[in-house]
């Protein structure tokens, strides 16, 4: 062999060798023979705790910083990204064959890239499922656990590790910018549905990241804000359902919020990552940042969060400086390190998953549409829905009729293939849509988009485009044509930035005046008009709700959504959406509006990283304490458009035979009731168990959501008796004095109901002693007064 063919030999076994060490990372170790960490028999403890050791001080500090991110002026990413589009990956130890695990959002599905190749016609679409606030209102953990098990089918098929979801904070205030990503303002509700989600998506053997760990409810200064909440309503409002998904599922991750909780970052707050999530809690996962949060890494791995993301070189040199000056004790970065190596070791990647990048996205797209349908609440109905045989020729109003909007923006959008608008939802099922009117929409649309500002930043929600204005006459000549008008009032919002009062909770004169003439003209032919609302958050509605025959909250539905509409308009699917959040009259009405965004503290400036703005430092006190969403309402007895819980069928249901034992070892109580379908056609009812303490000893709301359930398609006339556990922790109320959970003596009334204003059935039990059911340690005590609200007379 020439010397120039040996070189050519020699390359070909090194670039082959090293094709090898990218792709199958485990099987290159010495003669063949494993070593226990490598050894996926193995326990998971004694394969972390033999590969520690292996790990040099400097590979453990790149470990629990994550690979960067590409952000101009900010930072610049380590590695190429294995999956284009996702959030974030974590450093790779080649020599030892450790891979880097790939994080991406969440929530609404996943968030990649499409487009890899601009040559190739191939697309990485991923299925945009209904926002989580949807999923919510079908009070349906199964269905919401199947949502998960496809998710998840997406993350591990395209070759990701980890999904950045569920959101579930608390839907504290509807202008909050990411309310769309959250649940609900009820934490068990919230934590019911992120533990079937995340049930879900790890059944693929693929992680999450239940985010936003904690009191990060709202965007304005979200990096900055120091949210000052007692430790009652953080023990019973905002970590309770955090509590129940750690507890439940033992999620893969965490990922702490960017806000300070009573003075501290979350993410450098001891109390909260070490103290209550993994002493009391037992959480054994890790726990990841925000991206770009907190500022100091030092004191982060201190507290207990390992993973520090996107990542950046000023936190390696910071963390590697402080051990080595003895300010961080390397064992504390050790306990980090083996919390991270525990999910590398349990990752797809590391067991070179070949994964497809062909998920199953027909069957996702149908059960897409199912919770859609599912989660659509009928809010209002006089003699209208579903659409009987002779309507035949339907006029849509509104740009929102012919623009859906899936899901909201920012990192809980998702790159779907295509979204199903009303009108195509219509065309599908066959409908006439007036094409005359669908023509001057579309026009409409497309100059006025044309008119938009381009996007400074890739996340940037721009303005919506005006309604259209329709003179009387055009309505007249629709009407005339026409068998009923649907009029789509369309809303989006996302992260970066809260949502507005005028032309955003409250709707705008265009709009108002559009609900006018189409109801007045229509009206006046004896011809019916339907409400379509397309939004991720709570509006304004009781200045205008009179004057339509019918209200559909459609929620944001995700790519099905127009088909689900549909399915729910014409009665094939009959609505059994339930509101998971509470539609007040007026934002007036809404106790923490007195204190919501909270206030920028004096003499203090901008917080800048780079060009970028990471908001002002600022404070929000939560004096509403636990009077959050129903629990203010009831309690104070302030009416609400449309409460907590409400929504509409098109059948009637009995609540009938309630039944309590209070005798069962280990429960508080069982408790069972009957439903019938008592009307005249097949439909599905949200049961919901509110139990009224008593109050002698701590001020309580007038009752609190401590189950639910939902029946399956009952016939008419067909019954199903729901059973219920109430165990000593849900009847308990956390007591601060004594840091204690406790369930009070006295009498509790079980109220179950179709909503929280409208109980069905109740009766009582008495407890002649208290029960201490569990004492905490002392942690997140706020530093300043806070003057809460109490429904006491002091
Ligand atoms: C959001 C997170 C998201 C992360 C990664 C942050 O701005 O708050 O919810 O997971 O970005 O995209």
């Amino acid at each position: 062999m020439k010397t120039y063919q040996k070189i050519i030999v020699v390359l070909l076994v090194v670039f082959s060798l090293n094709i090898q060490a990218q792709t199958t990372f485990i099987d290159l170790n010495k003669n063949g023979e494993k070593e226990i960490y490598e050894d996926h028999n193995a326990s998971l403890n004694d394969r972390v705790n033999d590969l520690l050791p292996r790990i040099s001080l400097e590979d453990k500090v790149n470990l629990v910083v994550g690979t960067g991110m590409n952000v101009p002026g900010i930072s610049t990413a380590e590695a190429e990204e294995k999956v284009k589009g996702a959030a974030g990956n974590t450093y790779s130890l080649k020599d030892l064959g450790i891979p880097a695990i790939v994080l991406a959002d969440g929530p609404a599905g996943l968030r990649i890239e499409p487009i890899r190749d601009s040559l190739s016609s191939k697309k990485f679409y991923c299925t945009a499922f209904p926002i989580a606030t949807l999923l919510a209102s079908t009070w349906d953990t199964q269905l919401v656990e199947s949502i998960g098990v496809a998710m998840g089918q997406e993350v591990k098929e395209y070759g990701a590790d980890v999904l950045l979801a569920p959101a579930m904070n608390i839907h504290r205030n509807p202008l909050a910018g990411r309310n769309f990503e959250y649940f609900s303002e009820d934490p068990y509700l919230s934590g019911f549905m992120s533990a079937s989600i995340v049930k879900g998506i790890e059944s693929n053997g693929v992680g999450t990241s239940v985010k936003h760990f904690v009191a990060n409810n709202q965007e304005t200064n979200r990096m900055q804000v120091n949210t000052i909440v007692s430790e009652r309503a953080l023990r019973e409002i905002y970590l309770r359902g955090f509590e129940m998904v750690v507890k439940n599922t033992q999620p893969w991750t965490i990922m702490s919020s960017y806000n300070k909780v009573n003075g501290i970052y979350a993410s450098e707050n001891k109390e909260l990552l070490t103290t209550i999530l993994r002493d009391e809690w037992g959480f054994k996962g890790l726990v990841m940042t925000d991206w770009f949060a907190g500022s100091d890494a030092v004191a982060q791995m201190k507290a207990g969060n390992d993973l520090l993301m996107p990542g950046v070189p000023a936190q390696k040199t910071a963390i590697l400086n402080a051990v080595k000056n003895g300010t961080l004790d390397e064992s504390i970065l050790d306990e980090n390190v083996k919390r991270i190596l525990n999910i590398v070791l349990q990752s797809q990647a590391i067991k070179a998953y070949k994964y497809s990048d062909l998920p199953n996205l027909e069957a996702h797209a149908k059960i897409a549409r199912q919770a859609a349908s599912e989660g659509a609440i009928l809010l209002k109905n006089e003699n209208t829905l579903p659409l009987n045989k002779e309507v035949k020729k339907i006029a849509a109003f509104g740009n929102g009729s012919y623009n859906f909007i899936a899901g909201g923006t920012g990192s809980g959008d998702v790159n779907e293939a295509y979204t199903v608008s009303l009108v195509e939802g219509l065309a599908n099922a066959n409908y006439i849509v007036d094409q005359d009117l669908k023509n001057i929409y579309e026009k409409y649309i497309s100059i006025e988009e044309a008119k938009l500002p381009k996007k400074k930043f890739f996340f940037e929600l721009l303005p919506p485009i005006n309604e259209m204005t329709l003179s009387k006459a055009e309505v007249i000549e629709k009407a005339t044509e026409t068998d009923i008008a649907f009029i789509t009032i369309g809303r989006n919002s996302g992260e970066f930035q809260d949502r507005k009062l005028e032309g955003d909770f409250y709707l705008t004169a265009a709009e108002k005046e559009m609900i006018k003439v189409v109801s007045e003209v229509y009206h006046s032919q004896n011809k019916k008009v339907v409400m379509l609302l397309n939004i991720g958050n709570v509006i304004e509605t009781a200045s205008w709700r009179n004057q339509v025959d019918a209200v559909v909250l459609a929620w944001q539905g995700g790519q099905e959504a127009g088909n689900a509409l549909v399915d729910v308009i014409l009665g094939n699917v009959n609505p059994s959406g339930k509101l998971p959040t509470t539609f007040p009259i007026d934002y007036t009405d809404i106790e923490s509006g007195k204190n919501f965004p909270g206030k920028e503290l004096p003499n203090t400036e901008e917080v800048k990283m780079g060009a970028m703005s990471m908001g002002k430092p600022s404070e929000v006190i939560y004096e509403e304490g636990i009077y959050v969403g129903y629990r203010y309402f009831n309690t104070f007895n302030v009416k609400t458009a449309y409460p907590f819980g409400f929504g509409l069928s098109y059948t009637n249901f009995s609540y009938e035979n309630i039944s309590i034992n209070t005798g069962a070892e280990n429960n508080a109580a069982n408790v069972s009731i009957t439903i019938t379908n008592t009307g005249k056609v097949s439909g599905k009812e949200v049961v919901q168990l509110y139990v009224d303490a008593p109050k002698s000893i701590l001020d309580k709301p007038t009752m609190e959501l401590k189950a639910f359930a939902k029946t399956k398609l009952l016939a008419p006339g067909e019954s199903e008796t729901l059973q219920f556990v109430l165990t000593n922790k849900d009847l308990a109320s956390f007591n601060t004095k004594r840091n204690s959970w406790i369930v009070d003596a006295g009498t509790y009334t079980v109220k179950i109901g179709s909503s929280s204003e409208t109980i069905n059935a109740s009766s009582t039990f008495m407890l002649s002693n208290e029960i201490m059911v569990e004492k905490v340690h002392k942690s997140l005590t706020p530093q300043v007064e806070i003057k809460e609200l109490t429904s006491k007379k002091l």
